[in-house]
């Protein structure tokens, strides 16, 4: 029986390009800042580092950025609310997997301050999610540190979660390795891969994915 749901943020409850390239923008101002060194370099250094770690986060740890440093200044540049709006849908599928019982927990790369923000922004109140786990909070994915912290704190065993994510490399696969059930939520990237589970193109369709996984566990569990 499933329990827990785990959810990415960026690019799982919400996405958008305007705040996407204005993020960007932001970013490469704040490693040239860090890293003391022309805008150009860090976009170059960043990008490249970025591929290579296959996340932000492991992109600033390689290049020497301080994490929570780097986050908070974030928050202090952008307002989300100036992008991004409420999601009816998103808000309602979730509000109806609590309705089911279902624990909620919020797993994410980003910082705190700025999850507050974009949480603000689309309309969810954190009272939502049982557990909120930032990289404020420990090593960011893909390292196992914050699905571990959210199953503890859910009180929960892998095998009783779904994680619903975005990357497959830096979210999926880590989190599977967990022993997690894994749902890729394609927002039409197109991406195709055969060992990460169901996709599903809306944050709506997991009511039905969650429902099939009982099904199926239900019946596995009363054959002989
Ligand atoms: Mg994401």
């Amino acid at each position: 029986m499933v329990r827990s749901i785990l959810l990415d943020l960026d690019g799982t409850l919400y996405n958008s390009q305007e705040y996407n390239a204005r993020i960007e923008k932001e970013i490469v101002g704040i490693v040239a800042e860090q890293m003391h060194v022309a805008r150009s370099l860090a976009e170059f250094r960043l990008g490249k580092e970025r591929k290579k770690q296959g996340t932000l986060t492991g992109a600033l740890r390689v290049l020497g950025v301080e994490r929570d440093l780097f986050f908070e200044a974030l928050a202090a540049r952008v307002e989300p609310a100036e992008y991004l709006t409420q999601d009816p849908s998103t808000n309602s599928t979730l509000k109806e997997l609590k309705k089911r019982g279902f624990k909620l927990a919020l797993v994410t790369n980003n910082g705190r301050t700025m999850t507050r923000k974009i949480l603000d922004a689309i309309g969810l109140d954190s009272p939502i999610f049982d557990v909120t786990v930032t990289s404020n909070d420990c090593s960011p994915k893909p390292s196992s540190q914050p699905f571990l912290q959210a199953l503890s704190k859910l009180n929960c065993t892998p095998d009783r979660a779904v994680y619903v994510g975005d990357r497959v490399e830096a979210e999926l696969l880590p989190a599977q390795r967990l022993g997690i059930r894994t749902v890729l939520l394609d927002r039409g990237v197109g991406i195709r891969n055969d060992r990460v589970g169901p996709v599903i193109t809306h944050l709506a369709e997991i009511l039905n994915v969650v429902e099939n996984v009982q099904e199926s566990d239900s019946v596995t569990s009363v054959s002989p």
